[in-house]
């Protein structure tokens, strides 16, 4: 017998964290409405919360605004090499695809992945042969690549061979190498980067308020549009999804693979505990498994607005890193924070639609 549908859905869209330059606010905020808008017809028909997701997912990574899909980021030798996860918190599935090529839509690879194969996961040309086998097509790469990101990608390297720090990530205080906002045994376990203690001196008490949340000048083209996109869904069943599709970092040596498409860092979903999606420096956040972090903290029983804001502490206090979280609870309570200057975040509900390009701030 089937179960009458007794929860309210609800969507959670993110399209990255970091600086947004004022000329890129408007498509930036009209980019997470379509992609609420696409997801939430198919929750407001009583549709899936997967089939939500990726809806929602597809949309940006078809929007050159972000950094999924067409329009991404570049690898050092100027291709854009993608990566996604999709997870059904219900039947407890997930698929992914990393260091794809080839294909416009990698979450719905994602999807075939973790509708049509007993594996969880599928990297480079072995996930593209089974994409195309499952029917999707297969496309040049070029096709993927702006000029906007071959500029962007000269830019990067020009600063590089200049001597001057990537800064796409590390910016103010922190290190490349997150291990070094941290020091270990020497001077306590949780001996904190003098640097950091700084910072957090100046922005008045260490808490989850501030989280290391940097303040950086979005004229500052070195953070410009960190985008990557994700989104998390409550389906009228009561069944959560999450799903997270990134072309990386820019200038990243080709192979690399962030913490997106890991089950657990960037993407998470189980109906037992939460569904996330996050956005922002890689490395730490694998590092700490963030996503499933915060999860499980809503499964002992933090609320997730709560647990949101102290998964971007956890960032920022052990590994210096920054980012964004976007994170929805079975009981439809969610939360979303950032310590980059900006997200851009969306949220439908059967009472309507907000977007924002901060944690606090909504159209
Ligand atoms: N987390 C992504 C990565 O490290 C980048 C991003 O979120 O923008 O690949």
């Amino acid at each position: 017998m089937k179960m009458p549908a007794q929860h309210s859905p609800m969507l959670l869209v993110h399209g990255g964290a970091w600086a947004i330059p004022a000329d890129a606010a408007q498509d930036h905020q009209n980019g997470v409405r379509k992609a609420l808008e696409a997801g939430y017809e198919v929750l407001g028909r009583g549709g899936p919360a997967l089939e939500a997701v990726v809806a929602a997912v597809t949309v940006m990574e078809d929007n050159p605004t972000f950094d999924a899909g067409r329009g991404s980021f570049l690898t050092s030798d100027g291709r854009v090499q993608l990566d996604a996860l999709i997870m059904d918190g219900g039947r407890m599935k997930a698929g992914g695809v990393a260091c794809v090529e080839r294909l416009r839509n990698p979450i719905q690879a994602a999807r075939l992945v973790l509708e049509e194969s007993p594996h969880v996961y599928f990297v480079g040309d072995g996930a593209e042969a089974f994409a195309a086998a499952h029917g999707m097509e297969l496309i040049e790469n070029e096709e993927l690549v702006l000029p906007r990101e071959r500029e962007r990608l000269k830019a990067a390297q020009a600063r590089a061979a200049a001597g001057m720090a990537d800064e796409t990530f590390s910016g103010l205080q922190d290190d490349k190498e997150p291990e070094t906002a941290v020091r270990a045994a020497d001077d306590g376990p949780m001996a904190r980067d003098e640097g950091l203690e700084e910072q957090e001196m100046s922005n008045g008490e260490q808490g989850i308020e501030n989280h290391g949340r940097k303040t950086r000048s979005v004229e500052d083209p070195t953070g410009w549009s960190h985008d990557t996109v994700g989104a998390v869904a409550l389906d009228a069943w009561g069944n959560l999804a999450a799903g997270t599709s990134t072309g990386g970092t820019l200038n990243k040596t080709p192979g690399r693979v962030g913490d997106s498409s890991l089950i657990g860092c960037g993407c998470y979903a189980d109906n037992l505990s939460a569904a996330v999606s996050l956005t922002g420096w890689g490395e730490p956040i694998m590092k700490l498994v963030l996503g499933k972090w915060a999860t499980d903290r809503v499964a002992t029983g933090t609320a997730p607005e709560i647990a949101a804001r102290e998964a971007i502490s956890y960032l920022y206090n052990r590994l210096g890193g920054h980012g964004g979280i976007i994170l929805l609870g079975p009981d439809g309570r969610f939360g979303f924070a950032h310590n980059t200057p900006a997200m851009a975040w969306g949220l439908a509900t059967w009472a309507g639609m907000h977007t924002g390009l901060q944690e606090g701030n909504r159209e």
